[in-house]
């Protein structure tokens, strides 16, 4: 007998905890974790490479539609593959993270990349994590949770993880950058953050603890 393909959707804002939660989660149901947010910065990377420029809407487009991405599993979590060549480190450079918007906010593009999520996921059972994995993505997915957390929780996270790799910043930095990127990504003309239909929230501001957060969520599937 077939056991019936789960899928699990996880959106939220930038340092709420979100993608850490969305691992252990599909570790722990023994499925594929689904990164989109790795898709949207992959197809960055090759783009940031290739002559087009970033305000070329229709050369953007076709070089989505011309890429080859690939998630494997690996020892360490996700591979990430473009066109072949291994991006799993490259793609996560504070370069990428601003230039994504480019690409993220062109419908087209996201077109290209949400089939290709749902093609990953029809076969199999999958956590899947990003902004829009629950609204636009999986909107019948079998539980969607939101994940947030206040500015001043998120920020003062993203601080000391920052310090603690030795980075420079300050607080106001660190507020400032996540302001922006929540405003990107809820301002969005398509794949906007929001909470989905039926949607449930998941309020990390409490702790940061991932498994008291994680059998919270455990404790809403079934
Ligand atoms: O989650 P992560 O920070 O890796 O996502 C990278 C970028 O891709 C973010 O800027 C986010 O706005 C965008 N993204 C998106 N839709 C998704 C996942 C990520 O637009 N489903």
């Amino acid at each position: 007998m077939n056991e019936k393909n789960i899928t699990i959707t996880m959106d939220g804002t930038c340092g709420s905890g979100k993608s850490t939660i969305a691992k252990r989660l599909a570790e722990r149901l023994g499925v594929i974790f689904l990164d989109t947010g790795a898709m949207y910065r992959a197809i960055t990377w090759k783009a940031l490479r290739s002559p087009i420029e970033l305000d070329d809407t229709d050369g953007l487009i076709r070089l989505a539609r011309e890429t080859e991405i690939r998630l494997n599993k690996g020892d360490e979590g996700t591979r990430v593959f473009v066109d072949g060549q291994e991006v799993t480190r490259v793609i996560r450079t504070p370069e990428i993270t601003n230039a994504v918007k480019f690409l993220a906010d062109i419908p087209a593009v996201r077109e290209v990349l949400v089939e290709q999520q749902r093609e990953i996921a029809a076969a199999r059972s999958v956590v899947a994590e990003g902004r829009d994995t629950g609204t636009v993505v999986f909107p019948d997915a079998d539980y969607k949770f939101y994940v947030d957390a206040s500015i001043e929780v998120r920020t003062e996270r993203r601080f000391k993880e920052f310090i603690d790799k030795g980075m420079e910043t300050t607080r106001e930095e660190v507020r400032a950058d996540l302001e922006k990127r929540d405003h990107a990504d809820k301002t969005r003309p398509v794949g906007a953050l929001r909470l989905a239909e039926g949607g449930i929230v998941i309020d990390t501001g409490e702790t940061d603890d991932v498994e008291v957060n994680l059998k919270n969520i455990l404790g809403h599937i079934k």
